[in-house]
């Protein structure tokens, strides 16, 4: 592999491949780099070699080299030269191109060992970081071990709140319809009791009221009967001959429509067009026959 010379002004390092400015203290420099560093244009006394500072006051300490010779170049170059010569400048020219590749390995060197260096410190940082992370790791794994599960999140909690909230809901709307249910059954069972027990009820008080009006018409019968033998006989007739029945028989007939219902009218009942007085215990009672239509009562009552 051809070694390429660079220049040698540190801050340029261009590759060199056509011309040069090469000096006896074996640099080489681009002709940029000559001009800008003031080797071309400067005085003899004033030219010092921009890489060691050397001076290069003779007028062939700097001189402009062809790196691609032509084959005239080549054939014209050292000729008529003595062989000692020829070999002293082969040797010199040898010299520099040994020590340009020396200055190159040199500086690859210091790059490779500037490249080592920061390769080194990042691998140890790099260890340290891994290092480091492998103690957090293992600090974060003690704690998952030493705490409890989670609670759920405010979101999955506000769900599970939601849903709980939702079937509760719908318990309580089925438990309400049930209720309702019940609540209807139970009126209707209330109303149906609620009609036996006023019939019955009606039943009780008709049964009452008939039996107190059979005693009341058999104590007036009786009363007429012992105070008032010919009222007695004579309504007996008298309503005998009306009704073509007797006494007896009207009186079993009486206690008999006194199970039937009665139309009630201003305290009496009417019945077959014959009034009969409700008995009054708190008050004096009339055992006329007046009430019958069989007889004259002179009672104060009947009197006012
Ligand atoms: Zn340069
Ligand atoms: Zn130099």
């Amino acid at each position: 592999m051809d070694f390429t010379f660079r220049c040698n002004f540190l801050k340029c390092r261009a590759v060199l491949d056509d011309c040069a400015i090469v000096t006896t203290c074996s640099h080489i420099f681009c002709l940029q780099c000559a001009e800008n560093q003031g080797l071309a244009n400067a005085t003899l006394d004033r030219r010092i070699c921009p890489a060691c500072d050397t001076r290069l006051n003779n007028p062939d300490d700097v001189v402009k080299s062809v790196l691609n010779p032509s084959e005239d170049y080549k054939t014209s170059i050292l000729s008529g030269l003595s062989p000692t010569v020829i070999m002293e400048c082969a040797g010199r020219a040898l010299q520099f191109y040994t020590y340009q590749t020396t200055q190159e390995i040199i500086y690859q060197e210091h790059i490779s060992k500037a490249l080592s260096d920061k390769y080194h410190g990042l691998n140890q940082q790099l260890d340290q970081l891994v290092f480091e992370a492998n103690s957090e790791i293992k600090k974060l794994q003690s704690k998952l071990e030493g705490i409890q599960p989670h609670p759920p999140s405010p979101l999955v909690h506000s769900l599970t709140n939601e849903t709980a909230v939702t079937a509760d809901q719908q318990a309580l709307t089925k438990r309400n319809q049930e209720l309702v249910d019940a609540f209807r059954e139970k009126s209707k069972s209330h109303s149906f009791i609620q009609q036996m027990y006023n019939k019955l009820k009606s039943e009780v008080l008709e049964s009452n009221v008939a039996t107190a009006a059979s005693e009341n018409v058999d104590k007036v019968l009786e009363a007429g009967g012992h105070e008032n033998p010919f009222a007695n006989a004579l309504g007996s007739r008298s309503l005998a001959s009306r009704t073509g029945h007797s006494t007896t028989k009207l009186r079993d007939e009486r206690i008999a429509e006194g199970s039937k219902p009665r139309r009630r009218v201003s305290g009496l009942f009417a019945n077959e067009g014959q009034r009969v007085p409700l008995a009054n215990p708190s008050g004096p009672s009339c055992n006329s026959t007046r009430g019958l239509g069989l007889g004259s009562c002179e009672c104060a009552r009947h009197i006012s």
